[in-house]
């Protein structure tokens, strides 16, 4: 519904899976993806998306040990190191040693490909608009499923642009080269102004893929929820788990 001024594109009441009750979600254009946020924690819908998911698989997210690569300074990211103890997050800074600071307070230096981190470290490991950036996903997802723990999850998010059609990788590095397969687009980034080069158009194959990788089993997760602000294009979720799922 509009506001009648023309900014408002859509406003709606209801629970934020992030901040809680009582919130409200503003969008001020169509594209509700980059719009539709939470007046109150700033959140999008795919941060609200991922926060849903964690409540459903990991309900005991306060307790548990969470690592997040590139996180966004708001929404789920803000709640996960504000009410999580074992929260960790890193960027990765090719200057600097892997394992060390990276310039961002709070955040260690790790290349998401080749991480530090002892094997069985984590309960969960978050990644949100990651694996659209990285040049070798297949390394990333294996060392995802080397960090976590026997029954830990990863949760991650990722735009699948191409949707029902295979994934396409779009760039590849060759030395320190970048072979530009499709014409460059680049995405935001928090760390850097100059934004971060979209290696992959992922498709609906992406779990396929990761799990021709890994033993990491999953599946993606739509919620189209008006109620919670989960509604967006490109809003899936993708929930993967280290072994068997537990029986039925
Ligand atoms: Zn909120």
């Amino acid at each position: 519904m509009a506001d009648g001024g023309g900014t408002t594109f859509l406003e709606v009441q209801g629970r934020c899976p992030i901040c809680g009750p009582d919130a409200t979600f503003a969008a001020s254009s169509t594209w509700l993806r980059d719009s539709f946020a939470c007046t109150r924690c700033h959140s999008l819908p795919r941060e609200r998306a991922v926060m849903a998911a964690i409540e459903m698989f990991v309900p005991q997210w306060r307790d548990k040990l969470i690592h997040e690569s590139s996180p966004v300074w708001r929404g789920v990211s803000a709640r996960l190191q504000q009410d999580a103890k074992g929260y960790s997050f890193s960027y990765f800074d090719h200057t600097r040693p892997l394992g060390g600071p990276h310039f961002v307070s709070g955040a260690v230096n790790q290349n998401i490909e080749s991480m530090t981190f002892e094997d069985a470290s984590f309960d969960l490991f978050l990644t949100q608009d990651v694996f659209e950036h990285i040049f070798r996903p297949d390394l990333a997802i294996r060392e995802i499923e080397r960090v976590l723990k026997p029954g830990g999850h990863t949760i991650m998010t990722v735009p699948m642009v191409n949707r029902e059609q295979p994934s396409e990788r779009r760039a590849a590095l060759e030395g320190d080269t970048v072979r530009h397969i499709k014409p460059a687009a680049y995405h935001g980034d928090p760390v850097n102004a100059d934004g971060t080069l979209v290696t992959f158009d992922w498709g609906f194959d992406v779990c396929a893929y990761f799990s021709s990788w890994s033993d990491l089993r999953g599946s993606m997760l739509i919620i189209d929820d008006l109620g919670r602000g989960i509604r967006a294009a490109y809003n899936e979720v993708i929930v993967m788990r280290r072994g068997p799922w537990p029986p039925l």
